[in-house]
């Protein structure tokens, strides 16, 4: 029967009860008491299954109390809708033992952390790497637990963009790359990877390239010693070895450029993580370094705009350096005829931009994405005749990450190119 038809059929049950009261009362001579008993009645049958719904529900278990009408009705509908919340509930904790599950695989440290920044959940590797007992870091705070003062600054500053490495103050201390993501209201899962023994190849690897740049550096003098010495001979002396020997002193001289860009790389690298401190005006380094390259380019016009008056925390020399690279690749790769322009100045975003263009001869679209790569050129020839090491772009790419500013590149054929500098906002002071 339709739900309706049940209370109907329960209204005039009802109906026909108090009639039947009635009609019974005054053939007993007393209708009104008669009716009482018989509503009372009903009240007690009501009251009697609200019981049993009561004594159902403490024990979600059981199947639902036998019943019929409207009764049994209402107990079915309960007893549909608990077994769909239970089917839900199922699915529901299934979903999330599997998602537990698969972090718990993981080899990385995974850590849920709610808004408060205390541990929520971690899995084993998270234990073992902070030398925890099993359940042993739930509910404390994470930033005891990883106690690195660069971590507790990166973790109350909420600015995850990009992950935080930490680097071994000790010989054996062990190298962590920490990622975090935020979910829910405020909640964050924490990634820890283990990155020692890439860091240490990476160590190795530099200290290999500023081993061999410094050992090159003392041939390189004598070598330079005695070119020098033989082209200020007299030409009796040297006429037919003139043309080899000032080829060899340009190719010494080429080779020290050289080496002095890999020293200077591994110098920005090995610092590169650690927090700049200085403060540095960008206008002045900027008309500084205009200064002396228009010294070496006198025929050259580099325009300088700076409408931006704040410093900048940083290293002069690596900003320098950075800058330097830029201004001199504008002037070797474009048209004499037209000016290198040189722009500091603030955008709509807020971010302070250092921005070098030329009207050159532009960079192709599948070239871009590699120019910041060591020694990677355009064209070989292009390079040979303006004398670059090759090295140029990639000193600006790690002076950028030191600055955590970022070198954007745009560049079109036969129209020139624009380098780009952005200095996010926190690595800016008011003067
Ligand atoms: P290099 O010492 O060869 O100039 P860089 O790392 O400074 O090395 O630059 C890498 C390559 O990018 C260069 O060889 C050149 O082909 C290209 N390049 C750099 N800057 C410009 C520019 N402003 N215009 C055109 N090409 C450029």
């Amino acid at each position: 029967m339709s739900q309706r038809g049940l209370w109907r059929r329960a209204s005039l049950r009802a109906l026909f009860l108090l009639l039947a009261g009635y009609g019974l009362g005054v053939f007993l001579g007393h209708p009104w008491l008669v009716t009482t008993v018989a509503l009372f009645g009903l009240l007690v049958f009501w009251i009697w299954q609200l019981y049993r719904l009561d004594q159902w529900l403490d024990d979600a278990d059981a199947p639902p109390p036998e019943a019929s009408g409207v009764w049994g009705q209402l107990f079915g509908h309960i007893h549909d809708i608990q077994t769909r919340n239970r089917e839900e509930q199922g699915l529901l904790s299934g979903a999330l033992d599997y998602l537990r599950d698969s972090l718990k695989s993981m080899r990385d440290a995974a850590i849920i952390v709610n808004t408060n920044g205390y541990v929520v959940w971690m899995n084993v590797s998270a234990e073992e790497m902070l030398g925890l007992e099993p359940y042993g870091g739930v509910g404390g705070a994470l930033i005891e637990l990883v106690d690195y003062p660069e971590f507790a600054k990166y973790f109350t500053a909420q600015n995850y963009q990009r992950p935080l490495r930490i680097d071994p103050v000790e010989k054996d201390g062990i190298s962590l790359l920490i990622q975090i993501s935020t979910f829910g209201e405020g909640d964050r899962l924490v990634f820890l990877r283990d990155i020692t023994e890439h860091f240490r190849l990476e160590k190795m690897r530099k200290d290999f390239v500023a081993n061999v740049s410094h050992e090159l550096r003392t041939p390189l003098t004598v070598l330079k010693g005695y070119t020098e010495t033989l082209l200020t001979l007299d030409d009796e002396l040297t006429g037919k070895i003139q043309k080899p020997i000032s080829q060899m002193d340009m190719q010494v001289q080429r080779m020290e450029v050289l080496v002095r860009d890999l020293l200077w790389l591994s110098r920005i690298e090995s610092v590169e993580t650690r927090e700049k401190t200085g403060s540095v005006n960008m206008s002045g380094l900027l008309e500084e370094v205009a200064y002396y390259l228009g010294a070496v380019w006198p025929e050259r016009k580099i325009a300088l705009d700076c409408t931006e008056t704040d410093d900048v925390l940083g290293d002069f020399m690596e900003l320098q350096s950075a800058v330097s690279n830029l201004i001199v690749n504008a002037l070797k790769y474009s048209d004499p005829r037209h000016p290198v322009s040189v722009r500091w100045f603030e955008r709509g975003d807020n971010k302070l931009i250092l921005e070098v263009s030329d009207r050159g001869e532009g960079i192709a679209p599948e070239h871009v994405p590699r120019l910041t790569e060591r020694f990677y050129r355009v064209e070989k020839s292009r390079s040979k005749q303006t004398g670059g090491t090759g090295l140029g772009l990639a000193i600006v790419k790690h002076v950028a990450a030191a600055h955590q500013a970022e070198l954007q590149i745009e560049s079109e054929l036969e129209k020139g190119s624009t380098f780009r500098l952005v200095f996010a906002n926190s690595a800016v002071t008011t003067a």
